[in-house]
């Protein structure tokens, strides 16, 4: 009997050897120094370390907002690498959903009006499941508020629902509770969790122990480096 495979096996996300520099008159930080890393299909990686070690500029190449100075970033099989960025906002829209500590909500739309507009940048408005995101973050009785009339929570989880507007095979999200309150903090990291268990890939800049705990990998980044002397486990993909 044959089982056709899904087209998508293999990682999500991988990274390879990533470099990037930053020059600032003679200085040069080395925000990046040789990090490799792949995410799997339900995968959840939390990413720590001190401030200043990073983690969001690891998070913006993974994204495609940034390119790397060296290495290679691939996400669903295709580079996002190193190409036009009409070509990585389209791969972005189709296959990566973010999350950022300040909300990623457009302030002239409403709660509705920005899934749909994450939904329209990849030209498939879904109604159903703008619908369904409402109302599975509960936001439903929100869905005609605009960013500023949310609370804290509200647009924590308004944030979440552009993110998911896509279906993305990749989430990413950095630091996505910092300002949040305890209970909504766990929430999101709840709402985020059950994405994994749907089978996307989730990675997250964070510094909450709680997280770390309920990732299945943990990476810490040291000096642009994933610091291997931490207690990473055998969880940590080797750096290939
Ligand atoms: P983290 O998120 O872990 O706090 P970052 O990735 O923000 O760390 O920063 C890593 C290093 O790169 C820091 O030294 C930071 O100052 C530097 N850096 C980050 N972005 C820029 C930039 N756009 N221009 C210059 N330096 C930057
Ligand atoms: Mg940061």
């Amino acid at each position: 009997m044959t089982i056709s495979a899904p087209s998508n096996l293999g990682p999500v996300l991988s990274a390879k050897n990533l470099y990037r520099f930053f020059h600032a008159g003679n200085e040069e930080t080395q925000a990046l120094r040789g990090v490799s890393l792949e995410v799997s299909p339900g995968d959840v990686v939390a990413i720590s370390g001190p401030s200043g070690s990073g983690k969001s500029t690891l998070l913006a190449c993974l994204a495609g907002l940034d390119e790397p100075d060296g290495g290679m970033v691939s996400v669903s099989g295709e580079p996002l690498s190193r190409r036009p960025e009409q070509d990585r906002a389209a791969l972005r829209a189709r296959s990566i959903g973010m999350l950022f500590q300040s909300n990623n909500l457009l302030d002239h739309l409403s709660v509705k009006g920005n899934i749909e507009f994450a939904q329209r940048l990849l030209g498939r408005p879904n109604r159903d499941r703008a619908a369904r995101l409402l109302s599975d973050l509960d936001l439903t009785g929100r869905a005609a508020a605009r960013p500023s009339e949310l609370s804290g929570g509200e647009s924590a989880r308004a944030g979440l629902a552009v993110a998911l507007a896509n279906d993305p095979a990749l989430l990413l999200a950095d630091e996505p509770t910092g300002e949040l309150d305890s209970a909504t903090a766990a929430l999101v990291i709840d709402l985020l969790l059950d994405r994994a268990i749907g089978g996307t890939a989730v990675v997250i800049v964070t510094h909450s122990a709680a997280v770390a705990r309920a990732a299945t990998r943990e990476i810490h980044l040291r000096d642009g480096q994933i610091d291997t002397s931490a207690d990473n486990g055998e969880r940590v993909l080797a750096q290939a």
